[in-house]
């Protein structure tokens, strides 16, 4: 990485240097920088990444000097718990949080038999433009930081109080739109040193950029890639996710076959299910000739319908037979369980919901 591209994703607006997104390394330099001994810098991190610290006042291991330095010459970026709805169901609980300015994002918190998982947002809004999608129906606001991504995690943990195992970016935004911060957060997230969560139990989900999927393909991770499919022809694709106009179905299933070939792990193909647009038998058919090869799982979402679109959600025969025409053909498939249903706004809805309600006080909102 350039020295440029660091200070970049490093460096929040007004200029100070963004500290909880810096890797140990990076912070060793800073703190030398500052004058301080290079094993602050463990001290620090450990503050940041492990304790999950909020504020510079809690950090009562470091000299009160040093904390006053990085008050004056770091911002430690948080965010703030603005609402959370608890499903009564399962306990599921929706996040919506308060960026430094003024920006909201939302996060999910899911208790699964194998481990609690959270689901982060990337992006404030996003610029996909994906039909059926709530998180674009207002464009992209901007990417977040590592630390932002991170803090949707590390709040989640001090609100329950529970450990989080798995953690899929499947929020708001496109990953691959907001690459190196992503990449950044994936290493803070599962480095040694913080969180220690392990890759394999991290899932990036993109629509489908192409040069980004061959980008992280390269990069050392074995995180599992879910790339969001939708449809089994580029004709529905494309009625579905503008994206399609400019990858080609092929060329995204190329890129996901040297994925697998290059990192070893089995690509998610999700499939949201509208009924009459994507969900027919011979749509079954085609997705089974066009991916049987990839040795990929697919998980059939019933679509979630967003009051600005009228996409429906395919019934429950419908999903079966597609499911197992899928596996007639040796493709693996699971029905996406529904978390959360009595609290389930699509992704996207909370944050669009508290920007309309606030888009006459302006501040930041878009
Ligand atoms: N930009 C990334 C991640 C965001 S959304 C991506 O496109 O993959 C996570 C998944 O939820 C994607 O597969 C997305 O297409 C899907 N999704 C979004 N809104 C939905 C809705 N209303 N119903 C069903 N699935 C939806």
């Amino acid at each position: 990485m350039s020295e440029q591209m660091n200070e970049l994703q490093t460096t929040v607006p007004d200029g100070k240097p963004d500290i909880r997104s810096m890797t140990l390394a990076e912070l060793r330099d800073f703190l030398s920088g500052l004058g301080e001994k290079p094993f602050r810098a463990a001290q620090l991190y450990r503050w940041m990444h492990v304790q999950m610290a909020d504020s510079l006042e809690e950090m009562t291991n470091l000299s009160r000097d040093l904390r006053a330095k990085l008050a004056a010459e770091a911002e430690l970026v948080t965010v703030k718990k603005l609402d959370v709805l608890v499903s009564g169901i399962d306990g599921t609980r929706k996040y919506l949080f308060e960026l430094p300015d003024g920006n909201v994002i939302e996060s999910v918190f899911m208790r699964y038999q194998h481990g609690n998982s959270v689901c982060v947002s990337s992006q404030a809004g996003c610029r996909m433009g994906c039909r059926f999608c709530a998180s674009t129906l207002n464009g992209l606001a901007r990417n977040l930081r590592a630390s932002e991504i991170l803090e949707q995690v590390y709040q989640i943990r001090r609100d329950t109080g529970e450990r989080v195992s798995n953690v899929v970016i499947m929020g708001s935004g496109e990953p691959l739109d907001n690459y190196d911060a992503v990449v950044r957060f994936i290493r803070l997230l599962t480095g040694e040193d913080g969180q220690n969560i392990s890759q394999r139990n991290v899932t990036l989900s993109t629509c489908g950029l192409v040069p980004g999927i061959r980008r992280l393909a390269g990069e050392g991770l074995s995180i599992t890639l879910a790339l969001s499919l939708h449809a089994p022809n580029d004709e529905i694709r494309k009625s579905l996710m503008p994206i399609a106009g400019t990858y080609p179905m092929e060329e995204v299933l190329d890129a996901c076959a040297d994925y697998f070939a290059r990192t070893g792990r089995r690509v998610t193909f999700e499939y949201s299910l509208a009924g009459g647009v994507n969900d027919s038998p011979e749509n079954a058919e085609e997705l089974a000739r066009r991916i049987g090869k990839l040795h990929g799982h697919v998980n059939l979402i019933p679509v979630n319908p967003i009051r600005e679109r009228s996409f429906v959600q395919s019934a429950r025969p419908e999903i079966n037979r597609f499911r197992e025409i899928l596996e007639k053909h040796g493709i693996t498939a699971t029905v996406r369980r529904e978390m959360g249903r009595d609290i389930n706004g699509a992704c996207g809805q909370l944050r669009k919901s508290y920007i309309d309600t606030h888009a006459a006080g302006g501040g930041g909102q878009r």
